[in-house]
Protein backbone atom coordinates (compact mmCIF):
# COMPACT_ATOMS: atom_id res chain seq x y z
CA UNK A 1 0.00 0.00 0.00
CA UNK A 2 1.08 3.86 -0.56
CA UNK A 3 2.38 4.77 2.46
CA UNK A 4 0.79 8.09 1.27
CA UNK A 5 -2.58 6.79 2.40
CA UNK A 6 -2.28 6.49 5.68
CA UNK A 7 -2.64 10.28 5.59
CA UNK A 8 -5.78 10.24 4.00
CA UNK A 9 -9.04 10.07 5.95
CA UNK A 10 -10.70 7.76 3.87
CA UNK A 11 -8.80 4.52 2.32
CA UNK A 12 -10.02 0.80 0.68
CA UNK A 13 -9.19 -2.06 2.68
CA UNK A 14 -10.52 -5.57 1.22
CA UNK A 15 -14.27 -4.56 0.72
CA UNK A 16 -14.31 -2.31 3.83
CA UNK A 17 -13.92 1.98 4.15
CA UNK A 18 -11.80 2.18 7.18
CA UNK A 19 -11.92 5.63 8.90
CA UNK A 20 -9.01 7.26 10.84
CA UNK A 21 -7.06 4.03 10.29
CA UNK A 22 -3.07 4.67 11.65
CA UNK A 23 -2.25 1.06 11.00
CA UNK A 24 -2.89 -0.51 7.30
CA UNK A 25 -2.41 -4.00 7.33
CA UNK A 26 -1.37 -6.24 4.05
CA UNK A 27 -4.53 -7.52 2.72
CA UNK A 28 -5.29 -11.04 3.42
CA UNK A 29 -3.53 -11.16 6.64
CA UNK A 30 -7.02 -11.09 8.67
CA UNK A 31 -10.01 -13.40 9.37
CA UNK A 32 -13.56 -11.96 8.89
CA UNK A 33 -15.98 -13.29 11.50
CA UNK A 34 -19.80 -12.26 11.06
CA UNK A 35 -21.63 -11.28 14.15
CA UNK A 36 -25.38 -10.05 14.59
CA UNK A 37 -23.89 -7.96 17.43
CA UNK A 38 -20.69 -6.52 18.35
CA UNK A 39 -20.62 -4.38 21.27
CA UNK A 40 -17.26 -2.10 22.07
CA UNK A 41 -16.74 -1.68 25.28
CA UNK A 42 -17.15 -4.28 28.71
CA UNK A 43 -18.71 -1.41 31.19
CA UNK A 44 -22.03 -1.51 32.11
CA UNK A 45 -23.63 -0.46 29.42
CA UNK A 46 -21.79 -2.34 27.13
CA UNK A 47 -22.74 -5.67 29.23
CA UNK A 48 -25.91 -4.93 29.66
CA UNK A 49 -26.64 -4.09 25.97
CA UNK A 50 -24.89 -7.23 25.34
CA UNK A 51 -26.72 -9.28 27.69
CA UNK A 52 -30.26 -8.00 26.54
CA UNK A 53 -29.16 -8.95 22.55
CA UNK A 54 -27.89 -12.03 23.39
CA UNK A 55 -30.84 -12.98 25.35
CA UNK A 56 -33.30 -12.24 22.05
CA UNK A 57 -31.23 -14.73 20.37
CA UNK A 58 -29.00 -12.74 18.34
CA UNK A 59 -25.11 -13.89 18.15
CA UNK A 60 -22.94 -11.10 19.96
CA UNK A 61 -19.37 -10.40 20.38
CA UNK A 62 -18.00 -7.99 23.08
CA UNK A 63 -14.82 -6.40 22.68
CA UNK A 64 -13.21 -5.06 25.89
CA UNK A 65 -9.58 -3.30 25.78
CA UNK A 66 -8.82 -4.40 28.94
CA UNK A 67 -7.43 -7.50 30.31
CA UNK A 68 -10.16 -7.77 32.57
CA UNK A 69 -13.63 -6.73 33.06
CA UNK A 70 -14.21 -3.53 35.24
CA UNK A 71 -10.27 -2.94 34.59
CA UNK A 72 -10.47 0.94 33.70
CA UNK A 73 -13.20 1.71 36.65
CA UNK A 74 -12.00 -0.02 39.87
CA UNK A 75 -13.29 1.99 41.95
CA UNK A 76 -16.50 2.77 43.77
CA UNK A 77 -19.67 4.04 42.71
CA UNK A 78 -23.02 5.06 45.05
CA UNK A 79 -26.24 3.99 43.38
CA UNK A 80 -29.81 3.88 44.56
CA UNK A 81 -31.03 1.04 45.90
CA UNK A 82 -33.68 -0.14 43.40
CA UNK A 83 -30.79 -0.58 40.88
CA UNK A 84 -29.35 -3.64 42.66
CA UNK A 85 -30.95 -6.45 41.54
CA UNK A 86 -30.64 -10.08 43.26
CA UNK A 87 -27.42 -10.41 41.66
CA UNK A 88 -25.89 -7.14 41.53
CA UNK A 89 -26.30 -6.94 45.50
CA UNK A 90 -23.21 -9.05 45.38
CA UNK A 91 -21.00 -5.45 45.08
CA UNK A 92 -22.47 -4.00 47.96
CA UNK A 93 -19.26 -2.56 49.90
CA UNK A 94 -21.70 -0.45 51.85
CA UNK A 95 -25.03 0.32 52.95
CA UNK A 96 -25.16 4.43 53.36
CA UNK A 97 -27.02 5.63 56.70
CA UNK A 98 -25.92 8.84 56.70
CA UNK A 99 -24.59 11.48 53.52
CA UNK A 100 -22.55 14.22 55.46
CA UNK A 101 -22.75 17.49 52.91
CA UNK A 102 -20.08 20.33 53.34
CA UNK A 103 -19.54 23.61 51.42
CA UNK A 104 -17.35 25.98 52.38
CA UNK A 105 -19.06 27.31 56.24
CA UNK A 106 -21.52 24.86 56.01
CA UNK A 107 -22.46 21.34 57.05
CA UNK A 108 -25.13 19.37 56.53
CA UNK A 109 -26.00 15.79 57.91
CA UNK A 110 -28.25 13.45 55.74
CA UNK A 111 -29.33 10.53 57.59
CA UNK A 112 -31.45 7.44 56.20
CA UNK A 113 -31.66 4.51 54.28
CA UNK A 114 -29.65 6.66 50.81
CA UNK A 115 -28.54 3.83 48.78
CA UNK A 116 -25.31 1.55 48.51
CA UNK A 117 -21.50 2.29 47.41
CA UNK A 118 -20.77 -0.83 45.13
CA UNK A 119 -17.39 -2.15 44.47
CA UNK A 120 -17.01 -1.36 40.71
CA UNK A 121 -14.31 -4.34 40.29
CA UNK A 122 -16.81 -6.86 41.38
CA UNK A 123 -20.17 -5.01 39.94
CA UNK A 124 -18.75 -4.68 36.04
CA UNK A 125 -17.79 -8.49 36.47
CA UNK A 126 -21.03 -9.52 37.78
CA UNK A 127 -22.96 -7.94 34.78
CA UNK A 128 -20.53 -9.82 32.66
CA UNK A 129 -21.25 -12.99 33.86
CA UNK A 130 -24.85 -12.23 33.48
CA UNK A 131 -24.26 -11.51 29.89
CA UNK A 132 -22.01 -15.14 28.93
CA UNK A 133 -24.97 -16.76 31.07
CA UNK A 134 -27.42 -15.26 28.11
CA UNK A 135 -24.75 -15.85 25.34
CA UNK A 136 -22.93 -13.38 24.67
CA UNK A 137 -19.00 -13.92 23.72
CA UNK A 138 -16.51 -12.19 25.39
CA UNK A 139 -13.36 -11.07 24.19
CA UNK A 140 -10.64 -9.89 26.78
CA UNK A 141 -7.34 -7.93 25.39
CA UNK A 142 -9.51 -6.34 22.28
CA UNK A 143 -9.31 -3.26 21.71
CA UNK A 144 -11.38 -1.67 18.86
CA UNK A 145 -9.52 0.09 16.57
CA UNK A 146 -11.48 0.59 13.93
CA UNK A 147 -14.98 1.34 12.20
CA UNK A 148 -15.95 -0.47 9.45
CA UNK A 149 -17.76 1.44 7.34
CA UNK A 150 -19.26 0.87 3.77
CA UNK A 151 -21.44 3.27 1.80
CA UNK A 152 -21.56 5.33 4.94
CA UNK A 153 -22.99 2.78 7.49
CA UNK A 154 -21.11 0.55 9.92
CA UNK A 155 -20.53 -2.41 8.73
CA UNK A 156 -18.27 -3.89 11.63
CA UNK A 157 -14.90 -3.57 13.52
CA UNK A 158 -11.27 -3.91 13.38
CA UNK A 159 -9.78 -5.25 16.89
CA UNK A 160 -5.97 -5.30 17.11
CA UNK A 161 -3.75 -6.31 20.05
CA UNK A 162 -0.32 -6.96 20.21
CA UNK A 163 0.25 -7.87 16.58
CA UNK A 164 -2.82 -10.09 16.17
CA UNK A 165 -5.67 -8.18 14.14
CA UNK A 166 -9.16 -9.33 13.10
CA UNK A 167 -11.99 -8.02 11.15
CA UNK A 168 -15.52 -8.29 12.38
CA UNK A 169 -18.83 -8.11 10.77
CA UNK A 170 -21.42 -6.94 12.28
CA UNK A 171 -25.01 -6.32 11.46
CA UNK A 172 -25.29 -3.57 14.06
CA UNK A 173 -22.14 -2.50 16.71
CA UNK A 174 -22.61 -1.00 19.99
CA UNK A 175 -20.12 1.75 20.80
CA UNK A 176 -20.13 1.39 24.90
CA UNK A 177 -16.63 2.66 24.97
CA UNK A 178 -17.43 5.07 27.66
CA UNK A 179 -15.79 9.17 27.11
CA UNK A 180 -12.11 7.88 28.60
CA UNK A 181 -9.21 7.23 26.56
CA UNK A 182 -7.68 7.58 22.95
CA UNK A 183 -9.96 4.85 21.63
CA UNK A 184 -12.94 5.57 23.44
CA UNK A 185 -15.99 7.35 22.33
CA UNK A 186 -16.26 5.63 18.54
CA UNK A 187 -20.00 7.42 17.40
CA UNK A 188 -18.81 11.38 18.35
CA UNK A 189 -15.29 10.74 17.01
CA UNK A 190 -14.89 8.35 14.21
CA UNK A 191 -18.52 8.47 12.63
CA UNK A 192 -19.73 12.15 13.74
CA UNK A 193 -16.32 13.52 13.68
CA UNK A 194 -16.16 15.60 16.58
CA UNK A 195 -15.02 15.59 20.04
CA UNK A 196 -16.21 16.59 23.90
CA UNK A 197 -16.75 19.83 24.47
CA UNK A 198 -13.29 21.50 26.94
CA UNK A 199 -15.78 23.42 28.86
CA UNK A 200 -18.24 20.64 29.91
CA UNK A 201 -15.82 18.19 30.30
CA UNK A 202 -15.06 17.03 34.38
CA UNK A 203 -11.96 15.44 34.63
CA UNK A 204 -11.43 13.13 37.86
CA UNK A 205 -9.23 11.00 40.16
CA UNK A 206 -9.64 8.69 42.53
CA UNK A 207 -7.49 7.04 45.65
CA UNK A 208 -8.30 3.93 47.23
CA UNK A 209 -7.03 4.78 50.55
CA UNK A 210 -6.51 2.14 52.98
CA UNK A 211 -6.55 2.12 56.85
CA UNK A 212 -9.77 4.15 57.82
CA UNK A 213 -12.24 3.49 60.51
CA UNK A 214 -14.99 2.01 59.13
CA UNK A 215 -18.35 3.99 58.79
CA UNK A 216 -21.34 3.66 56.35
CA UNK A 217 -21.20 7.23 55.85
CA UNK A 218 -20.38 9.14 52.32
CA UNK A 219 -19.26 12.58 52.44
CA UNK A 220 -19.59 15.17 49.60
CA UNK A 221 -17.25 18.21 49.84
CA UNK A 222 -18.03 20.90 47.72
CA UNK A 223 -15.45 23.53 46.96
CA UNK A 224 -14.56 25.77 43.87
CA UNK A 225 -10.63 26.20 44.78
CA UNK A 226 -9.96 22.12 44.80
CA UNK A 227 -13.39 21.18 42.11
CA UNK A 228 -14.64 24.13 40.19
CA UNK A 229 -17.86 23.03 39.17
CA UNK A 230 -17.54 19.95 40.84
CA UNK A 231 -16.96 18.42 44.00
CA UNK A 232 -15.03 15.96 46.20
CA UNK A 233 -16.06 12.80 47.87
CA UNK A 234 -15.18 9.83 50.50
CA UNK A 235 -17.03 6.60 49.74
CA UNK A 236 -16.95 4.43 52.24
CA UNK A 237 -15.86 0.31 51.45
CA UNK A 238 -15.33 -2.20 53.68
CA UNK A 239 -12.23 -3.07 55.74
CA UNK A 240 -10.69 0.09 56.41
CA UNK A 241 -10.77 1.08 52.34
CA UNK A 242 -12.72 4.06 51.39
CA UNK A 243 -12.57 5.88 47.66
CA UNK A 244 -11.54 9.49 47.87
CA UNK A 245 -12.18 11.76 44.77
CA UNK A 246 -12.64 14.78 43.15
CA UNK A 247 -13.57 16.10 40.08
CA UNK A 248 -14.46 19.57 38.04
CA UNK A 249 -14.07 21.32 35.13
CA UNK A 250 -10.56 22.69 33.66
CA UNK A 251 -8.67 21.12 36.61
CA UNK A 252 -5.71 18.21 36.80
CA UNK A 253 -7.13 15.71 38.53
CA UNK A 254 -4.13 14.50 40.34
CA UNK A 255 -2.56 17.83 41.43
CA UNK A 256 -6.50 18.61 43.06
CA UNK A 257 -6.70 15.27 44.90
CA UNK A 258 -3.72 15.37 46.23
CA UNK A 259 -4.11 19.24 47.29
CA UNK A 260 -7.78 18.76 48.53
CA UNK A 261 -6.01 15.76 50.64
CA UNK A 262 -3.21 17.86 51.81
CA UNK A 263 -4.48 20.96 52.60
CA UNK A 264 -8.20 20.54 53.42
CA UNK A 265 -7.18 17.43 55.26
CA UNK A 266 -10.96 15.91 55.46
CA UNK A 267 -10.35 14.21 59.38
CA UNK A 268 -11.72 11.31 58.34
CA UNK A 269 -8.96 10.64 56.10
CA UNK A 270 -6.12 11.20 58.99
CA UNK A 271 -3.10 8.64 58.83
CA UNK A 272 -4.86 6.58 55.57
CA UNK A 273 -2.85 6.05 52.63
CA UNK A 274 -3.51 5.65 49.14
CA UNK A 275 -3.27 2.75 47.49
CA UNK A 276 -4.39 2.97 44.27
CA UNK A 277 -5.10 5.94 42.22
CA UNK A 278 -7.99 5.94 39.21
CA UNK A 279 -7.84 8.66 36.29
CA UNK A 280 -11.03 9.19 34.54
CA UNK A 281 -12.94 12.17 32.30
CA UNK A 282 -16.37 12.61 32.65
CA UNK A 283 -18.65 14.83 29.77
CA UNK A 284 -21.46 16.86 31.73
CA UNK A 285 -22.71 18.91 28.48
CA UNK A 286 -25.41 16.21 28.59
CA UNK A 287 -26.37 13.48 26.10
CA UNK A 288 -25.04 13.45 22.74
CA UNK A 289 -27.67 14.99 20.23
CA UNK A 290 -27.09 12.23 17.90
CA UNK A 291 -27.40 8.64 19.23
CA UNK A 292 -27.09 6.21 16.76
CA UNK A 293 -26.35 6.30 13.02
CA UNK A 294 -26.57 3.36 10.03
CA UNK A 295 -25.52 0.52 11.77
CA UNK A 296 -24.48 1.85 15.22
CA UNK A 297 -25.68 2.99 18.66
CA UNK A 298 -23.50 4.57 21.60
CA UNK A 299 -24.93 4.19 24.70
CA UNK A 300 -23.58 5.05 28.40
CA UNK A 301 -20.39 7.26 29.14
CA UNK A 302 -20.07 7.15 24.88
CA UNK A 303 -23.26 8.46 24.42
CA UNK A 304 -23.04 11.20 27.35
CA UNK A 305 -25.46 9.79 28.96
CA UNK A 306 -24.31 11.13 32.28
CA UNK A 307 -26.21 13.06 34.36
CA UNK A 308 -24.57 16.57 34.56
CA UNK A 309 -25.89 17.39 38.15
CA UNK A 310 -23.39 15.23 39.51
CA UNK A 311 -21.45 12.65 37.04
CA UNK A 312 -23.62 9.75 37.93
CA UNK A 313 -24.40 7.59 35.20
CA UNK A 314 -24.91 3.67 36.35
CA UNK A 315 -28.82 4.08 36.30
CA UNK A 316 -28.76 5.49 32.73
CA UNK A 317 -25.86 2.82 31.49
CA UNK A 318 -27.75 -0.05 32.67
CA UNK A 319 -31.36 1.02 31.02
CA UNK A 320 -30.04 2.64 28.06
CA UNK A 321 -28.02 -0.56 27.53
CA UNK A 322 -31.45 -2.86 27.79
CA UNK A 323 -32.77 -0.90 25.21
CA UNK A 324 -29.78 -0.69 22.94
CA UNK A 325 -29.81 -3.97 22.74
CA UNK A 326 -33.41 -5.23 22.37
CA UNK A 327 -33.56 -2.40 19.34
CA UNK A 328 -30.48 -3.47 18.04
CA UNK A 329 -31.83 -6.94 17.92
CA UNK A 330 -35.06 -6.17 16.17
CA UNK A 331 -33.40 -3.67 13.48
CA UNK A 332 -31.36 -7.03 12.88
CA UNK A 333 -34.66 -8.99 12.65
CA UNK A 334 -36.31 -6.51 10.33
CA UNK A 335 -33.49 -6.56 8.10
CA UNK A 336 -32.95 -2.69 8.50
CA UNK A 337 -30.22 -1.06 10.22
CA UNK A 338 -30.30 2.39 8.97
CA UNK A 339 -30.43 4.96 11.36
CA UNK A 340 -34.17 5.82 11.14
CA UNK A 341 -34.73 2.51 12.03
CA UNK A 342 -32.33 2.40 14.95
CA UNK A 343 -33.78 5.53 16.14
CA UNK A 344 -36.27 3.71 18.10
CA UNK A 345 -33.53 3.53 20.85
CA UNK A 346 -33.05 7.31 20.51
CA UNK A 347 -36.53 7.62 20.93
CA UNK A 348 -36.68 5.60 24.04
CA UNK A 349 -33.87 6.42 26.28
CA UNK A 350 -34.78 10.44 25.99
CA UNK A 351 -38.36 9.43 26.41
CA UNK A 352 -37.47 8.14 29.96
CA UNK A 353 -34.17 10.10 30.75
CA UNK A 354 -34.43 13.28 27.97
CA UNK A 355 -36.00 15.87 31.24
CA UNK A 356 -33.52 14.44 33.97
CA UNK A 357 -30.64 15.64 31.79
CA UNK A 358 -31.72 19.15 31.01
CA UNK A 359 -32.61 19.30 34.32
CA UNK A 360 -29.03 17.99 35.44
CA UNK A 361 -28.05 20.54 33.41
CA UNK A 362 -29.56 23.48 34.32
CA UNK A 363 -28.78 22.76 37.93
CA UNK A 364 -25.42 22.02 36.98
CA UNK A 365 -24.86 25.69 35.06
CA UNK A 366 -26.70 27.43 37.74
CA UNK A 367 -24.76 26.16 40.19
CA UNK A 368 -21.35 26.52 38.61
CA UNK A 369 -21.24 30.13 38.78
CA UNK A 370 -20.71 31.84 42.74
CA UNK A 371 -20.45 27.75 43.46
CA UNK A 372 -19.19 28.13 47.12
CA UNK A 373 -22.01 31.08 47.97
CA UNK A 374 -24.72 29.34 46.61
CA UNK A 375 -23.56 25.90 48.13
CA UNK A 376 -23.42 27.49 51.43
CA UNK A 377 -26.55 29.14 51.15
CA UNK A 378 -28.25 25.50 49.86
CA UNK A 379 -27.12 24.15 52.88
CA UNK A 380 -28.06 26.35 54.92
CA UNK A 381 -31.45 26.25 54.13
CA UNK A 382 -31.40 22.30 54.21
CA UNK A 383 -30.34 22.63 57.98
CA UNK A 384 -33.13 20.52 60.38
CA UNK A 385 -35.19 19.72 56.84
CA UNK A 386 -34.83 16.17 56.57
CA UNK A 387 -37.73 15.75 53.93
CA UNK A 388 -36.33 18.75 51.93
CA UNK A 389 -32.97 17.04 52.87
CA UNK A 390 -33.75 13.53 50.71
CA UNK A 391 -35.33 15.73 48.16
CA UNK A 392 -31.42 16.90 47.68
CA UNK A 393 -30.18 13.90 47.15
CA UNK A 394 -32.35 12.86 45.15
CA UNK A 395 -32.29 15.43 42.53
CA UNK A 396 -28.13 15.95 43.26
CA UNK A 397 -27.45 12.49 42.22
CA UNK A 398 -29.77 12.11 39.97
CA UNK A 399 -31.69 9.21 41.64
CA UNK A 400 -35.28 10.47 41.27
CA UNK A 401 -34.41 13.83 40.03
CA UNK A 402 -38.10 14.96 38.72
CA UNK A 403 -40.00 12.98 41.23
CA UNK A 404 -38.08 14.92 43.94
CA UNK A 405 -37.46 18.50 42.33
CA UNK A 406 -40.74 20.37 42.98
CA UNK A 407 -40.07 19.32 46.30
CA UNK A 408 -36.62 20.92 46.86
CA UNK A 409 -37.84 23.54 44.85
CA UNK A 410 -40.43 24.76 46.54
CA UNK A 411 -38.58 25.95 49.08
CA UNK A 412 -38.28 29.65 48.70
CA UNK A 413 -34.61 30.00 50.05
CA UNK A 414 -33.34 27.54 47.53
CA UNK A 415 -35.32 28.33 44.26
CA UNK A 416 -33.82 32.03 45.57
CA UNK A 417 -30.18 30.30 45.30
CA UNK A 418 -31.49 28.19 41.70
CA UNK A 419 -32.63 31.73 40.67
CA UNK A 420 -36.27 32.15 39.26
CA UNK A 421 -35.30 31.41 35.46
CA UNK A 422 -33.52 27.85 36.34
CA UNK A 423 -36.17 27.11 38.44
CA UNK A 424 -39.12 28.06 36.30
CA UNK A 425 -37.16 25.76 33.20
CA UNK A 426 -36.61 22.86 35.49
CA UNK A 427 -40.35 22.47 36.76
CA UNK A 428 -41.69 23.12 33.10
CA UNK A 429 -39.59 20.39 32.45
CA UNK A 430 -41.15 18.21 34.83
C1 LIG B 1 -14.81 9.41 38.88
C2 LIG B 1 -16.17 8.90 38.56
C3 LIG B 1 -17.06 8.64 39.57
C4 LIG B 1 -18.34 8.14 39.27
N1 LIG B 1 -19.19 7.87 40.29
C5 LIG B 1 -20.40 7.36 40.00
C6 LIG B 1 -21.31 7.03 41.05
O1 LIG B 1 -21.00 7.19 42.23
N2 LIG B 1 -22.53 6.53 40.71
C7 LIG B 1 -22.91 6.35 39.41
O2 LIG B 1 -24.04 5.91 39.14
N3 LIG B 1 -22.07 6.67 38.40
C8 LIG B 1 -20.84 7.15 38.67
N4 LIG B 1 -19.98 7.45 37.65
C9 LIG B 1 -20.44 7.27 36.26
C10 LIG B 1 -20.33 5.80 35.85
O3 LIG B 1 -19.04 5.32 36.15
C11 LIG B 1 -20.60 5.72 34.36
O4 LIG B 1 -21.90 6.20 34.12
C12 LIG B 1 -20.52 4.29 33.85
O5 LIG B 1 -19.27 3.71 34.12
C13 LIG B 1 -20.75 4.31 32.35
O6 LIG B 1 -20.65 3.01 31.89
P1 LIG B 1 -20.19 2.71 30.40
O7 LIG B 1 -20.29 1.26 30.22
O8 LIG B 1 -20.91 3.60 29.48
O9 LIG B 1 -18.66 3.21 30.32
P2 LIG B 1 -17.38 2.76 31.12
O10 LIG B 1 -17.71 2.31 32.47
O11 LIG B 1 -16.44 3.90 30.96
O12 LIG B 1 -16.85 1.51 30.32
C14 LIG B 1 -16.29 1.62 29.04
C15 LIG B 1 -15.52 0.36 28.77
O13 LIG B 1 -15.09 0.34 27.42
C16 LIG B 1 -13.74 -0.07 27.34
N5 LIG B 1 -13.20 0.49 26.11
C17 LIG B 1 -12.87 1.78 25.85
N6 LIG B 1 -12.47 1.91 24.58
C18 LIG B 1 -12.54 0.67 24.02
C19 LIG B 1 -12.25 0.15 22.73
N7 LIG B 1 -11.83 0.95 21.73
N8 LIG B 1 -12.41 -1.18 22.51
C20 LIG B 1 -12.86 -2.00 23.50
N9 LIG B 1 -13.15 -1.56 24.74
C21 LIG B 1 -13.00 -0.24 24.99
C22 LIG B 1 -13.13 0.46 28.61
O14 LIG B 1 -11.95 -0.23 28.95
C23 LIG B 1 -14.25 0.24 29.62
O15 LIG B 1 -14.20 -1.04 30.19
C24 LIG B 1 -18.70 7.93 37.92
C25 LIG B 1 -17.79 8.18 36.90
C26 LIG B 1 -16.53 8.66 37.21
C27 LIG B 1 -15.55 8.89 36.09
Amino acid sequence: MNPQAVNLKYYVVDFFLLINNDHPKEEGDEMVEKYDVVVAGGGPAGLVAAKAAAAEGAKVLLLELQAQIGGQTQSASWVPKDLLTPKLKGAVATKLKEVRLHALHEEVRVRGDLGAVVDRRQFDKLLAAEAASSGAEIWLSAPVRELLVTDGAVRGIRTEAGGWSEQIQAEVVVDATGARGEWSSLLLRKVLGKDWHRERLAFSNEYLMANLKDEKVAELIFTSYFAPGGYAWIYPLEKGFAIAGIQGIRIHPDAALDEFIGKQAPPRLTGAVPVAAFRSQLPLGGPLKQTCADGIIAVGGSAGQIYPLSGQGLRYALRCGEIAGRVAVDAVTDGDVTRERLSEYEQGWRSEFGSEFEVGGLLHSSLSVSQDRKMDSLLRALVGKPRLQRAFIDVFTGFKPMRALPVLLKDAEIARVFGRETVEKALALK
